[in-house]
């Protein structure tokens, strides 16, 4: 297999508006690091023209390939079929919406050859909506309590990794994939280089507030089970409570005689041992879920086009066969 010093992987959906200007900017960027690079456009489904105009960038331009998935399966199944694409020595993911500045990679690649596995990319919080860092602060802050790997605000998917932690990486089988926890848990020797926050140079962010949220509560359930230990502990906290309580409700009905009073406390308990145990219900029902998922076994995603040959694989499932599948021009 022909590999190249540098293979950049970008994940795009609906990103016909960036793809000639990131194009532009790639040549120029990546020709001052090296000449032996090549550039992997993933596709994850766009409805719009992003597929044709990869094609035409791949024909003026095979150092620029690209695969088109099926349909969208999400930025993390996107990343995860270009790593498995990807030949070079050095293999960097970065966003199609130039809010990734490649000229950085100039700046990450010499700390790859110091022998450092992952150059991690830290853009500082300038020009966010306020309320979008303070939300992304405070939860890194409570997430790194809750899960056993570090994981850094402001550090996102733009890093380069070296073949190892590609390898790495790609032995991972899981389906429900957080990069975030798991470029953190394959561990190796990692190095942060710090960059601007840049506005999106066309179209808009997929993201919106839910999603958010939703990516958080993935983060914290995809790397342990401790919300379950959390349940059994305020468990058990609130059946002491209830304890303490029926043991004084007790003793005052055989003082007072009154066994009529405690509308409002019954009802109170009712309702909040009722919201309680609803919270752990649906604790337990995502961890069900996922392993429901995982027993699934299905590829992470589907092939519909290459710029490469006929034997680009139609679906890809990770494992040790995978290498198998790469393609190669
Ligand atoms: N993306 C993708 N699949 C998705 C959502 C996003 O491939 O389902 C790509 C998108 O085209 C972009 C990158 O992931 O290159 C980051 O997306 P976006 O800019 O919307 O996220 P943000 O920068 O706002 O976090
Ligand atoms: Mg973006």
């Amino acid at each position: 297999m022909e590999t190249v010093e540098l293979s950049v992987v970008v994940p795009c959906l609906n990103e016909e508006r960036m793809l000639l200007r990131l194009h532009e900017a790639l040549t120029h960027d990546l020709a001052a690091i090296t000449s032996d690079f090549e550039v992997l456009f993933i596709d994850d489904g766009s409805q719009d023209d992003s597929v044709a105009l990869m094609r035409k960038i791949n024909q003026l331009d095979p150092r620029f390939r690209f695969l088109a998935l099926s349909r969208n399966f999400g930025k993390e199944a996107a990343m995860l079929a270009g790593l498995s694409q990807a030949t070079g020595r050095a293999v960097a993911i970065m966003d199609a919406d130039l809010q990734h500045p490649p000229a950085l990679l100039s700046k990450m690649l010499p700390l790859l050859d110091m022998g450092y596995d992952q150059v991690v990319a830290r853009r500082t919080r300038k020009g966010d909506a306020a309320a979008r860092s303070l939300v992304a602060r405070l939860y890194y802050r409570v997430f790194n309590r809750l899960i056993e790997v570090d994981i850094q605000d402001g550090v996102g998917d733009f890093r380069i990794l070296s073949q190892r932690a590609v390898r790495a990486l790609l032995s991972l089988g899981e389906y429900n994939r957080f990069s975030k926890g798991l470029f953190s848990w394959i561990g190796f020797d990692t190095a942060v280089v710090d960059y601007d926050n840049v506005e999106r140079g066309a179209g808009e962010s997929k993201w919106r507030f839910s999603d958010l949220v939703n990516y958080g509560i993935d983060g914290v359930l995809s790397f342990n089970a401790r919300p379950l230990r959390m349940a059994i502990h305020l468990g058990a906290f609130v059946t002491l409570v209830a304890f303490a309580y029926a043991a004084f409700v007790v003793v005052d009905a055989l003082i007072g005689g009154n066994p009529v009073d405690g509308y409002v406390t019954i009802i109170c308990a009712i309702l909040g041992f009722g919201g309680v145990q609803l919270i752990m219900l649906g604790v337990i029902g995502e961890y069900l879920g996922r392993i429901y998922y995982e027993t699934k076994r299905r590829p992470h995603f589907l092939v519909k086009e290459s710029s490469g040959d006929a034997s680009t694989p139609v679906t890809t499932a990770l494992g040790p066969a995978h290498d198998e599948n790469r393609s190669s021009e």
